[in-house]
């Protein structure tokens, strides 16, 4: 039996010619972009739900977006490219329940400084972006004599004022999920990975890396529940971490902060102290291409505010950018799924500025490599967002035609080899 779009194979088994199953490049293209898009929404989706917070209409498009991705359901450019902006918007709603929950759960996120490094004693170390999770051992191991540290995208969790409540967490240490191989070994006791982007584990330190939910590694310990007396018992038996501190940063600039003082930054814009904002953030990675966001915060103007997030932040963060009109030069926003707040700052200065969002004096600079990349750049593009530059490399399930189409209608653009000097030359 062959297959009646390419006749060259069996259905279903791959196709020699055009595309899986003779479809189409094109719309295979969008039907893997909304796949991922999906994949990024449906894991925020799953940390909100754990918050209590979900809502009907997501899940109800969520398995119509995953049933137009079938091989043989839907072969119409138009309508998938429309989905695609769909998974945007609901995702959009998604990141809102994600961002409601954390402030229900964990109280309004406010700044706050950071102790990075160690402290003598024995700790466990916990990374990814489920803050329950995070929130459980702290409770599970008060008394215990163990700290508590953040890694990667567990870094904002200090800005929950519920979190940072118990005395043991004790700092962060780390940088963005890349650096794992070399950080981990040499924290000594377990560390826990609640979420992705784990790597798998080297043996020097695989039996000491625990997973939560639906994470999992070979030759990791997973937690099916909430117990966790075993990492707790085995912190307790792990040798004492080194007083070693790394430095201080200032982190918390959620955008419930940045909107309470928008008449202080609105006056900044309006007497000419603050003239540009640049959104520099999204996925990390190991790339050596990515220097481009380092290279880019840096050759920002003093005039302006660099917004961050995602563990993109650790690209730009060890910098010191001075601060503009009393407030820091770089506002670090939280996890990529805080892109809901940068959206909101977006929305509330083009609405008290009565112009809109592409108006704004705003240039964004996206990193991505991930899924919930994807479902955050799709976001921005169905909000209308235009001239957002992404890469380091273009997305490998993008064709040259789509990508095309996203030129032409939200002007997108691949960063550059170098960033170009005239995204640093500001109106006068
Ligand atoms: S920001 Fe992206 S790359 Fe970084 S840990 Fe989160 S999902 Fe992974």
């Amino acid at each position: 039996m062959f297959c009646n779009q390419c006749e060259q194979t069996a259905h279903g088994q791959g196709c020699t010619t055009v595309g899986v199953c003779g479809k189409d490049p094109d719309v295979q293209s969008l039907q893997e972009t909304l796949l991922y898009g999906v994949k990024g929404m449906a894991a925020y989706a799953h940390h909100a739900r754990r918050l209590g917070k979900s809502d009907p209409a997501v899940s109800a498009f969520i398995e119509e977006a995953l049933f137009a991705t079938m091989t043989n359901v839907n072969f119409d450019l138009e309508t998938l490219f429309e989905m695609v902006l769909e998974c945007g918007r609901q995702n959009l709603r998604v990141m809102q329940l994600l961002d409601e929950g954390h402030a229900e759960k964990f109280g309004a996120a406010s700044p706050t400084t950071v102790y990075e490094g160690t402290k003598a004693g024995p700790g466990i170390l916990v990374t990814g972006h489920d803050l329950l999770d995070l929130q459980n051992i702290l409770e599970q191991s008060q008394g215990a004599g163990v700290n508590v540290y953040t890694h990667g995208e567990m870094l904002p969790a200090h800005s929950y004022p519920k979190l940072r409540a118990y005395p043991h967490l004790a700092g962060h240490y780390g940088g963005p999920w890349q650096n794992q191989q070399f950080e981990f070994p040499l924290f000594s006791g377990p560390i826990v990975a609640t979420t992705n982007c784990v790597l798998i584990p080297w043996d020097s330190y695989k039996d000491r890396l625990y997973t939560t939910g639906v994470t999992a590694v070979p030759g990791g310990r997973r937690i099916p529940g909430n117990d966790f007396s075993a990492v707790i018992a085995q912190a307790k038996q792990s040798p004492s971490l080194p007083e070693k501190k790394v430095r201080e940063s200032t982190i918390g600039f959620h955008h419930n902060v940045i909107l309470g003082i928008a008449d202080k930054v609105l006056e900044a814009v309006k007497s000419g102290a603050v003239k540009h904002f640049y959104l520099i953030g999204g996925c990390d990675g190991a790339e050596v291409g990515r220097n481009y966001y380092t290279k880019a915060a840096h050759a920002t103007p003093n005039e302006s505010i660099i917004l961050t997030l995602g563990c993109g932040k650790y690209r730009i963060r060890n910098h010191d950018y001075g601060t503009v009109a009393g407030l820091p030069r770089l506002l670090d926003m939280g996890q990529c799924n805080d892109a809901y707040g940068a959206i909101q700052v977006a929305v509330g200065l083009a609405q008290a500025l009565g112009c809109g969002v592409n108006d704004l004096p705003l240039t964004i600079l996206l990193s991505w490599f991930e899924q919930k990349a994807v479902a955050v750049l799709l976001t921005l593009l169905a909000l209308g967002v235009k001239g957002i530059r992404v890469g380091p490399v273009p997305p490998a399930f993008v064709t040259p035609r789509i990508f095309q189409a996203l030129q032409e209608k939200f002007d997108l653009k691949l960063t550059e080899a170098e960033p170009p000097r005239e995204l640093f030359q500001l109106a006068t």
